[in-house]
């Protein structure tokens, strides 16, 4: 069998005719890039507006009594403008008039959102000469809004089977009663991983504005090498890096299916981007795979005599947290030693408590807790073959004068995770790649 590639196109890629005119010829450029899923037109430079942010503030406007005339005109002229410069007719002043219609007279705020991504796969299918495929009616929700799998995968299989080549707009569904529906923002990254397994596809290339994934942040190392291959259990290791170019959720469905994801940059085609594989076979010639981190969180140490022998212990304290709706990051533990680290974000307003209330009810020997601390992320399956490498990373932070106040290695030893100081964040990154990273 011939082989089929989805290509999913984000916000940046679509913003206008230009980028448009690129999209195609990428298309163009490979047979088997049949399927194709779009965004909404995104930002055409710093200061521009993203369609979707638009559509959103005309629906908030009419719902404070505001009328959303002048908005909707600067929508609407993006479309037009597209489909005068891509030379195409598909009656754009009719559907945004139908539009327009809809949202005056009380259409729901998924729906009208959903109209950026709608009427671009409708012009753009009209440029590339494909069959536009609605998303309505075959990516399909519960009447709570959870998205249905199965269900999904056996109706988009059954219609995609019928067209060669098409356009699919990204990020919507339907509810039961026939209502539309939208993921989180950002979710036609999780449309394209979903008409990707629907296509049994042997690949998903996710189109973007950045040429894959780096080792780490180039705002904090020089010139970081890219990531070419990188397996699904790193990335979710990495995702404090991750997240800002692919939507999470987008990941499950490919990997289910075995679909490799990669990442492309549509103003740089021929640079191959990183690909996200489930397996990479033979053992990894790079130690480490990437370096990632995020700064504000907190840690509660609490130590208490023989608190391995008291059964429930580690349950009872975590219970506090519960109650206090905190979600925890981290929990490394030592025989009378316990950690919890948490997102500074979630324990601002309740710290204290939290803190009072373990003393009063636990009685722990001492309880530290200590702000401001960075968490930083060594990840790569490389590392779990080779004796001496938390020695090696230890040992670079130790050189670089960083004191470490937390250590927590994954039963995968694929990753090792460490807090330091806020403040020697950039310092303690850069120390890392250093040591792993030679040219
Ligand atoms: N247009 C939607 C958003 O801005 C979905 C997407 O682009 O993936 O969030």
């Amino acid at each position: 069998m011939s082989e089929v590639k989805v290509v999913k196109f984000g916000g940046s890629s679509v913003a206008d005719a230009i980028q448009l005119t690129k999209v195609k010829a990428i298309i163009d450029a490979d047979p088997a890039r049949r399927y194709v899923v779009v965004s909404a037109p995104g930002k055409r430079y710093d200061g521009d507006n993203k369609v979707t942010d638009l559509l959103y503030l005309c629906k908030a406007q009419l719902e404070n009594n505001i009328g959303c005339e002048q908005v909707f005109q600067v929508i609407g002229d993006r479309y037009k403008a597209i489909e005068v410069n891509l030379g195409v007719d598909c009656d754009m002043k009719d559907e945004l008039d139908a539009i327009y219609k809809k949202l005056v007279s009380g259409g729901s705020k998924d729906f009208i959102a959903s109209r950026g991504e709608y009427l671009l796969a409708r012009v753009f299918a009209a440029f590339l000469g494909y069959d536009f495929v609605d998303a309505a009616g075959l990516v399909c929700f519960d009447a709570k809004g959870r998205f249905l799998e199965d269900e999904t995968n056996e109706k988009l299989a059954a219609e995609l089977a019928k067209h060669d080549r098409a356009v699919i707009p990204g990020f919507y569904g339907t509810l039961p009663n026939g209502e539309i529906h939208t993921f989180s923002r950002g979710g036609s990254d999780i449309t394209g991983a979903i008409v990707a397994r629907a296509v049994n596809a042997d690949v998903y290339e996710n189109w973007t504005d950045v040429s894959g994934f780096l080792m780490a942040d180039p705002r904090i190392v020089k010139n970081p090498k890219p990531i070419d291959r990188i397996t699904y259990s790193e990335l979710r290791e990495l995702s404090y890096m991750g997240a800002s170019v692919l939507h999470e959720d987008a990941i499950f469905p490919a990997r289910a299916a075995d679909i490799p994801i990669n990442i492309r940059n549509t103003n740089e085609p021929d640079n191959p981007g990183t690909t996200i594989v489930a397996e990479v076979s033979g053992p990894s010639d790079k130690i480490i795979t990437g370096i990632s981190g995020k700064k504000d969180f907190v840690t509660i140490s609490i130590a208490k005599n023989t608190m391995n022998n008291e059964v429930g212990f580690i349950r009872r304290i975590l219970s506090v947290f519960e109650s206090y709706n905190v979600s925890i990051e981290h929990l490394p533990s030592g025989i009378d030693t316990l950690s919890i680290v948490c997102d500074k974000k979630y324990v601002e307003d309740c710290l204290s408590d939290i803190v009072e209330e373990i003393e009063r009810k636990y009685k722990p020997d001492k309880i530290e807790v200590h702000e401001d601390i960075a968490l930083i992320a060594t990840v790569g399956r490389g590392m779990s073959s080779r004796p001496g490498t938390s020695a090696k990373l230890f040992g670079a932070l130790a050189k670089a004068g960083i004191n470490i106040r937390m250590i927590d290695q994954g039963s995968s030893e694929m990753n090792i995770i460490v807090g330091v100081d806020n403040n020697d964040y950039k310092d303690a990154i850069r120390a890392i790649y250093s040591e792993f990273v030679t040219e």
